[in-house]
């Protein structure tokens, strides 16, 4: 994973260009990043640094430099530490080849030995340099661009997403994609590639989404498009989509990160998750009511989300439900088959475990892929059947937040379809008690301050409630650092307890109605060994040390409202300990490598 944007233009410099897109794209990763120019000289002068975008800017001014072609990147490293060296674009023995890479080419090694006897010199330990030498290697033989990706491209294996400059092509790029990302930007007088339809969306909305194992040539006036085999494929095939989304989302408004930005945007989002087109809602009902079973496969805080799904598949609608990780999809395969109705969730639509998982699923020659995913034009949109959207607008921070609750939204939506229950009411009025939760915030940031210095942290809840608990962990965990459990309150007393010390800080998710009493109870269990508790709730309770109110609801609308102040916790909890809550160490939002 890692963010590429390349740019072309008839007449402008492109240096702000791609520092501006790698900046947006710095979600994807973010250990180190670096630029390459084409001036008109036919020289590629390559700027890079370890560090973030705004220091790669403050050391080498990048934005000054000259030229109307270039390529760029914003590394998260897979192969070869963090070092200079290591970072992208990443050059030819002869310099005149200069690619960028996102992604991993599995065969590197074996590529690798066979350039070097050939006389190639390698300077990094990324299995990205050979892509260089492999293009360099394809131009010197074809001297055509194209041909030498394509080149390239067949002799890689992996998955990966890459673009070329060469100095002696003054306005084009060439790209290429197998299983990642690259999307098409058309502006007027400046065309595109990138990882993702935000890296230019400040340039022009008209995008071209390429299939899978595509290559692209680009100029400021054409785009031609090929398959692996080399053949020209019909510009028929090329439809531009407008990207929906707005620009005024992109920025932070006034708040200090994107994070919180889109902590507060959600009494909006999750009204727009319900914007569905009831057609299609119908459709995916029926996809659902007509499997014999359902595997819903996700990872991170969307397979909380599935897991909440799952709860009210099997009990409401009494299917045969799994949630399988989709890392260890392998597992379920034996029970996959033509009855099996595959949901698969991905904020970006670009995970690529969630990705593989559909894969083997179809293999299997699965029923039928329903996904649920953020991002329109990516690649899991294009493996589904039917794909619903979450409409919340671009997630820039790494931790998702609106994605998750849009998720929820978008489930119960769906499967009230299925059980003809109408759980989920009125879309303003759920806006409305989005708000309420909100109003937690002070708290949260007080609590934040008390508690920001202990090592652990523990969530419980019971039933529908408990995946609510495992992502108030994973938002701790990812923002804070801070080690965190989510479990079913009932399980603590199987182990976890023995962890509980004098003033361990333990989240308890209790809202009215069923297992309210037993999660009380287990809420005493610790308070009795010094936990001091954090009750979610609607109305305060003896044993709770904090009360943090939440208004009353429906069963299938709390976990988004329990979740909120759980977000605001974990966001606090990091700008207290002086993290960036937007680029959480060691994390990329979009994680596309297996
Ligand atoms: N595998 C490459 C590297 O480690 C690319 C990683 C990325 O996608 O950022 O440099």
């Amino acid at each position: 994973m890692c963010g590429i944007i390349a740019a072309v233009s008839s007449e402008e410099e492109v240096a702000p260009l791609l520092l501006e897109g790698l900046k947006r794209e710095e979600y994807r990763g973010y250990d180190s990043a670096g630029v390459a120019l084409l001036d008109g000289r036919g020289s590629i002068a390559v700027k890079k640094d370890v560090g973030m975008v705004r220091e790669l800017e403050a050391r080498h001014g990048v934005s000054k430099l000259k030229g109307q072609a270039g390529i760029a990147h914003t590394r998260w490293a897979t192969h070869g530490g963090v070092s200079r060296e290591n970072a992208h674009p990443q050059v030819s023995c002869d310099g005149e080849v200069a690619i960028v890479h996102n992604g991993i080419v599995e065969n590197y090694v074996a590529l690798k030995k066979a350039l070097e006897a050939k006389g190639h010199v390698f300077v990094s330990e990324t299995d990205s340099e050979v892509i260089a030498h492999l293009v360099e290697e394809g131009y010197e033989k074809e001297g055509d661009p194209v041909a030498a990706a394509l080149a390239a491209a067949n002799l890689m294996r992996g998955q990966y997403a890459f673009v070329a400059l060469f100095s002696d092509r003054p306005r084009l790029l060439v790209g290429a994609r197998y299983d990642a990302p690259l999307v098409v930007g058309l502006g007027e007088r400046t065309r595109f590639l990138a990882s993702d339809v935000l890296a230019f969306l400040a340039e022009t909305d008209k995008a071209v989404f390429l299939d899978n194992k595509e290559v692209v040539e680009l100029t400021p006036e054409s785009l031609r498009v090929f398959n692996l085999k080399g053949r020209e494929m019909s510009p028929k095939t090329r439809k531009e989509t407008h990207v929906a989304w707005e620009l005024g989302s992109l920025s932070k408004a006034n708040y200090a990160h994107y994070t919180l930005k889109e902590i507060h945007e959600q009494p909006a989002t999750v009204q727009a998750a319900l914007a569905q087109d009831p057609e299609k809602v119908g459709e995916a009902a029926e996809r659902i009511t007509r499997a014999r079973s359902v595997v819903l496969t996700a990872a991170g805080s969307s397979y909380h989300a599935a897991l909440l799904m799952k709860l009210r598949l099997a009990l409401e609608a009494k299917m045969r439900c799994e949630v399988v990780l989709s890392g260890e999809f392998e597992r379920e395969l034996p029970f996959i088959d033509e009855g099996t109705l595959l949901v698969a969730m991905s904020q970006s639509g670009e995970t690529a475990d969630v990705l593989e998982a559909v894969k083997m699923a179809r293999r299997k020659k699965v029923g039928g892929v329903l996904s649920m995913v953020n991002a329109a034009g990516s690649s899991l949109v294009r493996q589904s059947d039917q794909s619903l959207l979450l409409n919340c607008g671009p997630e820039v921070g790494v931790a998702a937040t609106k994605s998750f609750t849009a998720q929820v939204m978008v489930g119960n939506l769906m499967i009230d379809r299925v059980t003809g229950r109408e759980s989920v009411g009125d879309p303003r009025r759920l806006g409305q008690l989005v708000e309420r939760a909100l109003e937690s915030e002070p708290l949260m940031r007080e609590l934040a301050r008390r508690y920001s210095g202990r090592p652990d942290f523990y969530f419980i809840a019971r039933g529908g409630h408990y995946p609510v608990a495992q992502e108030g962990a994973l938002k701790l965990k990812e923002l804070s650092y801070i080690h965190a459990e989510g479990m079913p309150a009932s399980e603590l007393k199987h182990g976890t307890l023995a962890l509980i010390e004098e003033g361990t800080p333990v989240v308890v998710v209790a809202p009215n109605g069923p297992g309210y009493d037993d999660t009380i109870s287990n809420a005493q269990e610790l308070a009795a060994r010094g936990a001091e508790i954090i009750g979610i709730a609607q109305k305060p309770h003896p044993v709770f040390k904090h009360t943090v109110a939440i208004p009353a609801s429906n069963g299938t609308v709390a976990p988004v409202l329990e979740v909120v102040p759980l977000q605001l916790l974990a966001y606090f909890m990091a700008t207290e300990r002086r993290n960036d809550p937007d680029h959480p160490r060691n994390l990329a939002k979009s994680v596309t490598v297996k």
